[in-house]
């Protein structure tokens, strides 16, 4: 980054933190009547969510054929779901060792609780999320914001291109003017952060009856919020640092530093999948990763890597079962690692994902389920903590990724523009 790009740097990220706490104020000060600048937020959200999709396929596409060969994605393809396989089993791990200690249930009631409107009749299953790998229609995809057969669609594709030839040179010429395109409009949108995040923020506060309220809220399951915020704490800033400094011998506060942008939007928009574009634009513009390797990894990260999700989800099985007086021995306690895992790859990167694929945790070891009921209030709260967690879990991931990789892979392919 030059001196100038770095002022500007500076500038948004300061603009887009003074957002976040603008909007906690004002979210107190002015209570519900906040809700009113709502729309402002989606607007902001609906921009990011509008570059997702095609900036995703074109990354992809581009990153692909630009390597030259199709098989130099199995090195990457494998230190990428390793270390994704990692750090989310770490996480879960941290939720039942935090749960575990504080004992966030004891002395709650579980009398008339219903399970939420989300999680009712939406049964989640693994072999649905196997299924939908394969698109029958890449434009129904496309429409639903359907990352993963996207994902697969676009790795297909560009790997095609490299076959080709001469044949596969315009359209792959094509992409990488798309692909630069879409970063361009990135940019633009960032311009419009401070703004947006403010109102997602004060929105959010307002919709809920404003700060105080929220608060109360808050403070009835105390112990289970302060669980989850201290667990995902630790997770990011003592397991995430050590395994970025231990694997990618990378400065853990500047790589932090220069996610921020990305970090605060994640917490605004409570959707990993809505901040992919400044992920990867952060990862790359102000960290200094390849295109090649942010374009694969970060995408797989956001759709299947969720260190965040998946700590909540090991964290509310077991808080739950503490409430109603379920004691779970050791090999129930497995089933909840095993199931809090691909509850987390299987929830989509949007708000509230997390809750509804919570069901086939609690189902595993016949948790009730009306037990979600209790953290329903607060699960828009601490999406947002979680979500930052994931999207800090992916961008890690590149650096480690970039790092570990064999030299071969990256440096005989061509150089993209
Ligand atoms: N909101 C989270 C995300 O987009 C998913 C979740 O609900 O846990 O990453």
């Amino acid at each position: 980054m030059n001196q100038k790009n770095s002022l500007s740097e500076f500038g948004l990220l300061f603009g887009i933190i003074a957002g976040v706490v603008l909007g906690v104020i004002c979210g107190f000060v002015f209570g519900e009547q906040m809700a009113q600048i709502k729309w402002i937020g989606d607007m902001f959200m609906n921009a990011l969510k509008a570059v997702v999709v095609p900036l995703i396929m074109a990354s992809i596409i581009v990153g692909v054929a630009s390597l030259g060969d199709v098989r130099k994605l199995g090195p990457m393809g494998g230190y990428t779901l390793g270390f994704y396989a990692l750090t989310t089993a770490i996480a879960v791990g941290l939720g039942l060792f935090f749960t575990t200690l504080f004992h966030p249930g004891t002395g709650l009631s579980y009398e008339g609780l219903a399970a939420p409107e989300v999680i009712r009749d939406r049964e989640f299953s693994f072999i649905d999320l196997i299924t939908g790998f394969v698109p029958s229609n890449i434009f129904q995809s496309m429409a639903n914001t359907d990352v993963l057969p996207l994902i697969i669609a676009s790795l297909l594709f560009g790997g095609v291109l490299t076959t080709l030839g001469e044949k596969g040179k315009p359209v792959q010429a094509f992409f990488e003017g798309f692909d630069a395109a879409m970063m361009k409009i990135v940019q633009i949108i960032m311009w419009f952060a401070p703004i947006g995040v403010f109102a997602l923020v004060a929105g959010i506060l307002g919709h809920y009856g404003g700060g105080m309220a929220v608060l109360n809220t808050v403070l009835q399951i105390s112990r289970f919020v302060l669980t989850v915020i201290v667990g995902l704490s630790v997770h990011a800033f003592v397991v995430i640092p050590l395994l970025l400094y231990l694997l990618a011998k990378t400065n853990p506060m500047q790589y932090f530093y220069n996610m921020l942008p990305a970090l605060t939007t994640a917490f605004s928009t409570a959707s990993s999948a809505a901040t992919l574009p400044l992920t990867i634009r952060c990862v790359e513009e102000n960290n200094g990763i390849s295109r090649r390797t942010a374009s694969f990894v970060l995408p797989i990260g956001a759709t299947v890597n969720m260190d965040g999700t998946a700590f909540y989800e090991a964290a509310a099985a077991l808080f739950i079962a503490e409430v109603y007086g379920i004691d779970l021995h050791f090999g129930q306690q497995l089933t909840i690692f095993i199931t809090a895992v691909l509850a987390s790859v299987g929830a989509a990167a949007i708000p509230h994902a997390g809750l509804i694929t919570m069901v086939l945790v609690f189902k595993s070891v016949d948790l009730p389920v009306e037990g979600i009921g209790l953290i329903f209030t607060v699960d828009w709260f601490l999406d947002r903590f979680r979500t930052a967690v994931n999207v800090w879990g992916d961008s890690a991931g590149a650096a480690v990724v970039e790092h570990m990789l064999p030299e071969t892979v990256l440096n005989d392919a061509p150089k993209q523009p």
